[in-house]
């Protein structure tokens, strides 16, 4: 398959009730958190089958052993599991041990449902400690989405960085690959308020024109590259805003060459066109 003018991965955090059970939250938010695998998830996969379009979800190990069906029904229509945690951990604030217990955990809890490898891994709340990616590589994860340093290229993470008030000694790139992020293109952040309804809560208009400002941008000036949208099946599989994601899906066809894929199949390619030095 060609590289497309752009690609857009629709990515999808399915977050269920791990973080609040991680956090010690209550009735009324860890409902919230239900809500995904019990409404939001199954209202993305009959978009999704509507559309032909194959998405990449990161899962925690606590999702896959609450709602194993939720999560079989995501493999049933062919989309990519990859790892996020097992109950959405901030892994930042984990000891060594405590952290590859948890990343071991996942990995186990991801091959074990999807009977394959995780090529994938998305880190709970965007938060990393100094020797995640690293860990990562070592588990077998061939790629990470958690870091913000490009929007629309892959590149390889560095390794062997040293940060110090004097400056910032940059390393070398490794073997990972990275799928950049950010806050911008993740529904949450705009969407979901925190305990007690307090915070930002956008109008699913103000969130469609950024993501249509970088659509089109990532079209018309970066050719080749990777537009990636995070969301959470809690979040955007509220009425109002599946019908922003049906007009962003609408949008992003009506340009030409503009293709979605799973992000697995995308660092594939890209990997073979941008091999690992030797
Ligand atoms: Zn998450």
């Amino acid at each position: 398959m060609a590289e497309a003018r752009l690609t857009v991965a629709l990515t999808f955090d399915h977050d269920a009730i791990s973080s609040e059970v991680d956090r010690g939250e209550g009735p009324v938010l860890r409902s919230r958190g239900e809500f995904g695998p019990r409404v939001g998830a199954p209202r993305i996969l009959d978009l999704l089958r509507r559309e032909s379009i194959p998405s990449t979800w990161f899962v925690p190990g606590h999702t896959i052993a609450s709602f194993p069906d939720s999560v079989e029904a995501v493999l049933a229509d062919g989309h990519e599991i990859g790892c996020h945690g097992w109950a959405h951990e901030d892994l930042s604030a984990l000891e060594p041990d405590a952290e590859r217990d948890v990343m071991v955990r996942s990995v186990e809890a991801v091959t074990r449902i999807s009977g394959t490898a995780p090529r994938g891994f998305r880190a709970p709340y965007w938060a990393l400690s100094e020797q995640t990616l690293e860990l990562a590589g070592d588990l077998g994860i061939r790629y990470d989405s958690s870091l913000m340093a490009d929007d629309v290229r892959l590149h390889r993470v560095r390794r062997g960085d040293v940060h110090d008030r004097a400056r910032s000694a940059l390393g070398t790139p490794g073997s990972l690959v990275e799928v950049p992020i950010s806050w911008a293109l993740d529904d949450w952040p705009h969407f979901e308020p925190g305990g007690k309804g307090v915070g930002p809560m956008s109008a699913p208009s103000k969130v469609e024109e950024i993501w249509l400002g970088e659509l089109r941008f990532a079209w018309d000036r970066e050719p080749g590259g990777v537009l990636t949208l995070t969301m959470h099946p809690e979040a955007i599989g509220r009425g109002h805003r599946l019908l922003m994601l049906e007009r962003f899906i609408a949008a992003a066809r009506s340009l030409d060459g503009v293709a979605f894929d799973r992000l697995d199949r995308i660092v594939e390619r890209w990997t073979v066109a941008n091999p690992e030095p030797a």
